[in-house]
């Protein structure tokens, strides 16, 4: 099937006169996102979306107090204040407690979301000890206040919690980590502890993820001792709401749907990992189903041992007019294959595409809020991918708000030279973005071979920068293609230039803003991106195929021939192809020590401080939309949404009516 996709992406703008970032403070700002095509879902997917919801937003305290076993206390002492204040709240300490508090709820905690550090207060110790004596006692009652002492000491003393996550080599990453995983254990203690589960378990080829759902501590008597996070167990107020609200979902949900959740109430009910791997190969072979959700102890970046899961979860459902998007891609997948710029011995014979979802997001919550990612692919566990595959979806809306938040930031004006690639951005540079992402996602890391004899693990530490640099250049050569305009995909070439433009842009130049001062490239998908946009320009330089032009004492850098560097890109997936074909680790190694890894300080530090300027905060968050069903004669007869645009009042009412869980746990 062919169609023309551009014009339906149009149709997604919501005709809202609401502005889309709704707060900013610090180095964030937060953004709403709409729910397209909520309205027209059937009734019974309409409830389901609010079970589901619902459930989404008990397990918020969970994340807290994993997070740090102070984040709770710490939370309620200030949102009491929030919420009874009655000194000036104009004046510039309390703008900093309010700032902080704000802080702390985008974080789910005292440490920044991404950095891990603790954050530092603007506003005095003896400051919020009198904004505290300001107000009656029982308004934070006695179990908070005889805490008092703990909360300041969490919240001004560096020594106390000093970083969420510790990964320094050489320390005990348990006891320098003040993260809620691991209480009284040191790391010595907790890795003899799961080895000799995993020993006892030797061969099994089901092996449940050992550790996942506790708290790993010490009993009475000293010996190491789980505590699991379900029914009965710790976490059990919150997980017992988590559950009345998944049952109201698997009343209305049809099979095989309805099963799985029962499952996975099971697991919640018992704790029991093996319940959780059946949930998950249920929910894996669940392609049929509208409606889905990701609800419970999921992402184990948390724990610097990589065991322990953070409680998250998230509501959506299918986009179909996107779908047809990846599902033309994929059903061409072995024409692209065959067409690649790669060494034919190196091409797949018989490639079969994926034909990745795309999904709009109706509710965040946990680790997915409000802090989100842009795709979701699960389950974690590597024999359950092996065995029954993997879910892979990109979400739409949540990109579509990023992308309308980012407009009117002043950044193309401060970036682009051009005005003809400024135009070009505005009107193509998400359906570029989207395309890219497809490719990459469908076709580009499934594409190639490897040759007779190479297992593959050859490039070590530079496998991943280099298939990350793979999959980009796939897509970016295929965005190019004019089979992408008889496939009804794109309308011109001019796709492909905005990409290619914003691609270079952000490879040589806009990626440094989020490097801090004094250090290199060293994430992947950075090194990879940053890898390609060099190379490029070095090999096309005798062209002039990409160029530095300084205007008014800036830096900036333009595509001068869009053609040529599809031909670039052509060249290094020829080459980066070969590399992993071949595992040829020194030929990768040099590539991304070469071109990925350095950065220019004097470059660094003027896009440091053109984005400074510009006030663009690095990080982006989200307000969920809410749910409201309408209930006639007892029954529900629709549910309604709606889009409220103001944070802080959102967060109190989380705390207000989805927070089930004692202050210490
Ligand atoms: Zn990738």
């Amino acid at each position: 099937m062919t169609g023309s996709l551009f014009a339906l992406a149009a149709c997604q703008s919501p005709s809202s006169e609401t502005p889309w970032i709704v707060d900013r403070f610090d180095d964030v700002k937060v953004i709403r996102y709409e729910v397209p095509g909520f309205e027209q879902l059937p009734l019974d997917q309409k409830e389901l979306v609010y079970y589901l919801a619902q459930a989404a937003k008990c397990g918020r305290d969970i994340l807290f107090d994993q997070n740090c076993p102070m984040n709770l206390p710490v939370r309620r002492t200030l949102e009491t204040l929030y919420e009874h204040y009655a000194g000036d709240r104009t004046a510039p300490e309390w703008l900093a407690l309010e700032k902080y508090l704000k802080k702390v709820w985008f974080a789910n905690g005292i440490h920044h979301h991404y950095s891990n550090d603790k954050f530092t207060p603007e506003f005095s110790e003896l400051f919020l000890l009198e904004a505290i004596e300001s107000i009656p006692e029982e308004r934070f009652g006695a179990e908070l206040n005889a805490l008092r002492g703990d909360v300041c000491r969490a919240i001004f003393d560096p020594e106390a919690y000093p970083t969420r996550l510790n990964q320094r080599a050489g320390d005990d990453l348990l006891v320098t980590s003040s993260s809620n995983y691991y209480r009284g254990v040191t790391q010595a203690e907790a890795e003899r502890f799961y080895a000799a589960m995993a020993a006892a378990d030797a061969g099994n080829p089901e092996p449940v993820s050992y550790g996942l759902n506790s708290q790993l501590t010490k009993n009475d008597a000293g010996e190491i001792v789980e505590r699991t996070w379900r029914v009965g167990g710790m976490y059990s107020a919150a997980i017992e709401r988590i559950v009345y609200w998944l049952e109201k979902a698997a009343a209305v949900a049809a099979e095989p749907q309805k099963s799985n959740i029962e499952a996975l109430v099971e697991y919640y009910r018992t704790g029991d990992l093996k319940c959780f791997d059946r949930y998950n190969i249920g929910w894996v072979k669940d392609t049929v189903s509208n409606v889905d959700f990701v609800n419970g102890f999921i992402e184990d970046y948390g724990d610097p041992l990589g065991r322990k899961a953070s409680w998250e979860a998230n509501v959506n459902f299918i986009d179909s007019s996107a779908c047809h998007r990846t599902a033309v891609i994929s059903e061409n997948a072995q024409w692209f294959e065959d067409h690649s710029p790669v060494d034919p011995a190196y091409k797949k014979k018989e490639v079969r595409g994926v034909s990745a979802k795309v999904i709009t997001v109706a509710m965040l919550g946990g680790d997915c809020y409000p802090a989100t990612p842009i795709g979701i692919n699960l389950p974690n566990a590597d024999w359950i991918r092996k065995e029954h595959g993997s879910k892979s979806v990109t979400i739409d809306n949540i990109t579509y708000a990023y992308d309308k938040a980012a407009q009117g930031s002043g950044f193309d004006r401060e970036f682009v030279l051009r005005a003809d690639d400024r135009e070009r951005m505005a009107a193509y540079g998400k359906l570029a973005d989207d395309l890219h992402t497809d490719l990459h996602e469908c076709l580009g890391h499934g594409s190639g071979q490897l040759a007779p004899g190479v297992a593959g693990g050859e490039l070590r530490s530079y496998s991943s920068t280099l298939e990350e640099a793979r999959a980009d250049l796939f897509g970016l050569y295929y965005l190019g293609d004019p089979k992408l305009v008889e496939l009804g995909l794109t309308p011109s070439f001019d796709v492909a230039r905005a990409g290619y433009a914003k691609y270079i842009l952000n490879g040589l130049m806009t990626q440094l803003a989020r490097i801090e001062p004094g250090k290199n490239v060293e994430e992947s998908h950075m090194r990879n991106r940053q890898l390609i946009a060099a190379w490029c320009y070095e090999q096309g330089r005798a062209d002039n195929v990409i160029e530095w032009v300084e205007e008014g004492g800036k830096r900036y850098v333009v595509v001068n021939d869009f053609e040529a560097l599809r031909g670039l890109f052509g060249r290094l997936l020829r080459e980066v192809q070969r590399i992993k074909s071949e595992g040829d680790y020194e030929a990768g190694k040099a590539l991304v020590e070469r071109y990925a890894v350095a950065v220019d300080p004097a470059l660094h530090a003027e896009v440091r401080a053109r984005y400074a300027a510009l006030g663009i905060e690095p990080y982006g968050g989200f307000v969920n939309p809410e749910y409201e069903p309408v209930e006639r004669d007892g029954r529900i007869v629709d549910v309604k949404i709606a889009y409220p645009a103001d944070y802080a009042a959102q967060m109190m009412d989380y705390s207000k009516n989805y927070s089930f869980l004692p202050l210490v746990n």
